[in-house]
């Protein structure tokens, strides 16, 4: 019971310390500015100890607020601003949704004609500025199904006609035993 209660003191002192870094405006639409260092693309870095790597602050920002961020989720900024670290400010998505919300039908069909040209996959994602995985959802027609694709690639694959599922294929437990 003592080691949670000291834990719990620790984690607000450290809360406190990193908020004294942000410039918390009473503007309800202001963003708040992340007053330490940055990374060369202008996201906040925070050192919250002298042996443990930086973090992105706005992802602390995000953490503090809203509980320990999922794997693999990443946190946008609404405003566009990299080193706004106000929570309202900030958005989790899942990087399929990234590569989903920042593209149209027009660079989809680029994209597409991209890789059939043997352009690969991460070249692909760089030149969108999308994840990997998003290129990789798109190429194996996973994500954005209805563009039309080249001849060249992979039809996309469907399951058959009355295909129950993975699921439904399952050993069911024995019921005693
Ligand atoms: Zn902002």
């Amino acid at each position: 019971m003592r080691m949670q209660t000291k834990l719990e003191i620790e984690r607000r002192e450290l809360a406190a310390r990193f908020w004294h870094m942000v410039r918390q405006s009473r503007d309800p639409d202001a963003c708040w500015e992340w007053k330490g260092c940055k990374t060369k693309n202008g996201h906040g870095m925070w050192h919250s100890h002298h042996n443990v790597s930086p973090m992105l602050s706005h992802r602390v920002a995000w953490e503090l607020t809203y509980g320990e961020i999922p794997a693999r989720m990443c946190i946008k900024h609404t405003c566009h601003n990299p080193s706004c670290c106000r929570p309202m400010h900030l958005r989790g998505c899942h990087p399929s949704d990234l590569g989903h919300r920042k593209l149209d039908e027009t660079q989809v069909v680029k994209m597409l004609a991209m890789l059939s040209s043997g352009v690969s996959q991460r070249k692909t994602a760089a030149a969108f500025g999308i994840s990997l995985g998003a290129v990789a959802g798109i190429a194996v027609g996973i994500n954005w199904r209805t563009v039309p694709r080249p001849a060249n690639m992979h039809p996309i694959r469907r399951p058959p006609d009355g295909y129950p599922g993975p699921k439904a294929l399952r050993p069911r437990p024995a019921l005693c035993g």
